[in-house]
């Protein structure tokens, strides 16, 4: 039942035309091909847009190499790439990581944001680093 689900939601994925909802539809293109500083206010821009997972995925699966897509710089998305050169399709990857995300209860959602933000204060005020540590350790680190 997961597989056809999966095979479905991915075939949706692939289907839809995800550069209608974007929010810089209607934006200057060169806006989001800036350098430095000017980076963060397209990161700040794309934060709030409805096809980010989308337009992220495109960015990585394309090997794009200039702008800001899906919320991430280019320098961004070559660390990403280069953390998962295993991973062959990136659509299907974050697609199943929103469904994932959706499909789960707002409590265990509530959970895991407590616990992310026990882990930022874990990692800037002790100096543990919890990152990598299965979720019971982390949850004792922390
Ligand atoms: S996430 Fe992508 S589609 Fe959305 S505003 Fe940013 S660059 Fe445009």
């Amino acid at each position: 039942m997961g597989a056809v689900v999966s095979t479905v939601v991915s075939s949706m994925w692939n289907r839809w035309n995800w550069r209608v909802a974007a929010r810089c539809r209607t934006t200057d293109a060169d806006a989001l091909f800036v350098r430095g500083a000017e980076q963060r206010q397209v990161r700040d821009f794309c934060g709030s847009c409805p096809v980010r997972t989308e337009c992220l995925a495109y960015a990585l699966d394309e090997r794009v190499e200039h702008g800001v897509w899906g919320g991430m710089t280019e320098r961004e998305r070559r660390a990403v790439l280069r953390s998962r050169p295993d991973v062959a399709s990136w659509a299907e990857l974050l697609g199943e990581a929103r469904t994932e995300h959706y499909s789960r209860s707002a409590a265990e959602r509530t959970a895991d944001a407590l616990l992310d933000v026990a882990e930022l204060h874990a990692r800037t005020d002790t100096g543990i680093d919890v990152v990598g540590m299965a979720p019971e350790a982390r949850r004792d680190a922390c």
